[in-house]
């Protein structure tokens, strides 16, 4: 639905993007995901048309962003990294001037507002000055705008910057449905952790390179290890747990008060089976301490060689 092939862009001497081939398909949420600077904003830009790249191309749904402007563009709702202002308009009016400038005119156009305002659920607000509205609510409306012409393809630029956890969480599970209704949603953002849960696929760039391309489940178990955390209970002898532990490359880490140990497994259930097993048998009650959601972000520094510190 979403789809870039040998994707060339130069600024000068500064190659920007080098050859990035991305599909997204129908029901796909894909994080294109990358440092400041690594390219995110251009390919974005290339996709949506307002790029012409020195070499390759961009479709949505089957149409040239370039040659097949219009018809690409009918099928592609676009939500930029910045909103604009429009602290004079209402909600419904700011949907009603963007409706309009999309070809939509009397009651299908109002028709649409309301069904974008209930998908964002800001049907409450719809009399509210654009500029009263929070951080969370302003985004969720700047994606109303881009449901009024039922488009099958999503691009947002950024969206999550600046909400706080529960807009994002918001945000994310009305990307959700849209996904569920068969939308393909490509999503950039440069913090790996507010993407863990939301995508399916992943687009890793960096310096204009796309380092991998594909399932997230495939990424982050590739050649993947696993944290695990442990936390002797009871009145356990200190060195029957230090012995087993840094045998395993286990290292006491926390803070005084909320110490644990830490090891590095492979990622399979049978490796962390297997010492959990041993600390058992050596009669070392433990607890699992709650870990953060992180493969991501180190299936990243893993690919970068970046230092994980
Ligand atoms: P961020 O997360 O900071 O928004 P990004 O991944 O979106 O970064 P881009 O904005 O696409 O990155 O920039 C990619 C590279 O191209 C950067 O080195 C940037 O400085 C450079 N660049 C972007 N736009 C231009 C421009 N109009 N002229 C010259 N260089 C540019």
């Amino acid at each position: 639905m979403i789809a870039a092939r040998s994707l060339t862009v130069r600024y000068g001497q500064l190659v920007a993007l080098d050859g990035v081939d991305l599909d997204v398909a129908p029901g796909q949420i894909f994080g294109l995901i990358g440092p400041n600077g690594a390219g995110k904003t251009t390919l974005i830009r290339v996709l949506t048309g307002l790029l012409v790249p020195e070499a390759g191309g961009a479709t949505i749904g089957g149409f040239d962003v370039l040659r097949q402007e219009r018809d690409a563009r009918r099928r592609l709702g676009y939500m930029p990294d910045f909103f604009g202002i429009y602290d004079h308009l209402t909600v419904r009016e700011y949907l009603q001037l963007f409706g309009e400038l999309n070809g939509l005119a009397g009651p299908g156009l109002a028709g649409a507002i309301e069904q974008a305002l209930a998908a964002v659920r800001l049907k409450l607000k719809k009399d509210e000055l654009v500029d009263h509205l929070s951080r969370g609510m302003t985004q969720r409306l700047a994606l109303a705008r881009t449901l009024l012409h039922d488009p099958d393809a999503f691009v947002l630029d950024e969206p999550a910057s600046g909400l706080d956890p529960a807009a994002r969480i918001e945000l994310w599970d009305i990307l959700r449905g849209l996904a569920q209704r068969g939308k393909a949603v490509l999503i950039s953002s440069h913090i790996l952790k507010e993407m863990e849960g939301l995508v399916t696929h992943v687009g890793l760039l960096e310096r204009g390179r796309l380092l991998y391309s594909g399932p997230y489940e495939t990424l982050v178990k590739a050649g993947a290890t696993r944290r695990v955390r442990f936390r002797p209970v009871g009145d356990v002898p200190p060195e029957r747990v230090v012995g087993l532990l840094t045998e395993h490359g286990g290292r006491l880490s926390g803070v005084p008060g909320d110490a644990y140990w830490e090891v590095e497994l492979a990622d399979d259930d049978t490796a962390v089976a297997a010492l959990v097993g041993r600390l058992v048998a050596a009669g070392v009650g433990v607890s699992l301490p709650p870990v953060a959601e992180d493969r991501l972000e180190r299936a990243f520094l893993a690919l970068t060689g970046r230092d994980a510190s």
